[in-house]
């Protein structure tokens, strides 16, 4: 049986230039898992991530940040974390002596996410950020900044590039099976008919339907046509002004393309809407839904259907971030990725201040 201190130096992997410690945990066949860190216990923690673990080959849950002490034994029992490994965030920091966590997930409200991330980074352990990225450009850089100091790699949780269905809509993107790409349209929106008063409405915490939803058919606009847009313009509507004063409820926004593509994205919390559309010079495809957590499926317009059935997104997506940790293969979304989304939020944001005037990126 191998040492502790044997293990490790057994269990270390090069990263991007550096020696990093994995975990010391392993299953029966001995395969090596990433310990994972949860820190905010809101919703999608708990009723999304934590249980996806349990279904992950490559990831444990091994420890918690909390500033909410009565759910400490609640996710003790129910996931089994020694005390050692149950931390707050003003003692967050002490992560970097614990041998249990190789990866920090920051799942608190957008507004925070640079704050914690970066402290994430400097504990010396990867760091896994939930979408959006954060705020501002600024902010993103920041992150990366961190992460590049401490050598840590650094993942932004966008489920569906992990998703089958989606990665063939992205691989289409390049090989163009139905020609060159005419017009995306990309919506996403939810009628929430009593939005519930928290940080969401909040923008200083990263409210605003650009930031929680829209960065989902922002993305999806970007993956499926493979371009990066040359410029923007936007507009913003509410129709429940009493509950929607600081952000907004609707925001529809257009991208050109360099090819001359175009992508027209609509977000909502006032209206349903799931649908993932391009219309090529030969034919069309789309996912309808596009962006759900289950169900993602498409057509093509020669009658192919996009049904690859994926058991958990999250799962998925967690497993294969592991992976590229434990094999030190690339990111599938790197936090480069998500700054891209950041800065033509930014621009969309300021389109819409100035009557949806065009901006160039
Ligand atoms: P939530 O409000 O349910 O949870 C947020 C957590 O952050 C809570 O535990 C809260 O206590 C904690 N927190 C710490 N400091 C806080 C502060 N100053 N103000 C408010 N809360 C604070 O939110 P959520 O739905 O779990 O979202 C968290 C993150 O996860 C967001 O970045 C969101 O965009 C992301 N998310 C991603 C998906 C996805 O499909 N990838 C889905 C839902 C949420």
């Amino acid at each position: 049986m191998l040492d502790r201190r044997k293990f490790i130096r057994n269990t270390s992997i090069v990263v991007a230039g550096s020696l990093l410690p994995l975990s010391t945990l392993y299953t029966n066949s001995n395969q090596k898992k990433i310990g994972v860190c949860l820190v905010g216990l809101g919703n999608y923690s708990t009723a999304v991530l934590a249980p996806a673990l349990k279904l992950t080959k490559h990831c444990k849950l091994t420890g918690i940040v909390t500033g909410s002490p009565w759910k400490i034994p609640i996710w003790q029992e129910r996931y089994q974390i020694p005390d050692k490994n149950v931390y707050n965030y003003q003692t967050m920091n002490r992560i970097a002596n614990n041998p249990d966590i190789d990866v920090v997930y920051i799942v608190v409200p957008t507004g925070l996410h640079a704050k914690y991330a970066i402290e994430a980074a400097n504990t010396g352990k990867h760091v896994w950020c939930e979408k959006p990225m954060a705020k501002t450009v600024a902010e993103c850089q920041s992150i990366i900044t961190a992460c590049k100091k401490n050598k840590v790699q650094l993942t932004i949780g966008y489920r569906m590039q992990h998703e089958p269905n989606t990665r063939t809509v992205i691989a289409w993107g390049t090989s163009k099976p139905f020609g060159k790409i005419k017009t995306v349209k990309a919506e996403i929106g939810y009628n929430v008919s009593n939005p519930e008063r928290s940080w969401r409405l909040n923008s200083e915490l990263g409210g605003g339907t650009m930031y929680d939803l829209g960065v989902y058919a922002l993305n999806a606009a970007r993956y499926t046509t493979a371009e990066e847009p040359i410029s923007v313009s936007a507009q913003q509507m509410t129709t429940r002004p009493e509950i929607f004063s600081e952000t907004d409820e609707t925001t529809h926004f257009t991208l050109e393309f360099p090819s001359g593509a175009m992508a027209y994205g609509k977000t909502s919390v006032g209206k349903s809407m799931h649908r993932l559309y391009a219309d090529c010079e030969k034919g069309w495809y789309t996912l309808q839904p596009f962006s759900m957590y289950s169900g993602v499926q498409g057509k093509t317009s020669d009658g192919k259907l996009l049904n690859q059935y994926i058991e958990n997104q999250q799962a998925k997506q967690m497993d294969d971030d592991a992976l590229s940790i434990l094999n030190n293969t690339p990111i599938i979304v790197p936090g480069e990725e998500g700054m891209k989304d950041i800065r033509i939020v930014e621009a969309i944001y300021k389109s819409a201040k100035t009557d949806g005037s065009l901006i160039k990126l």
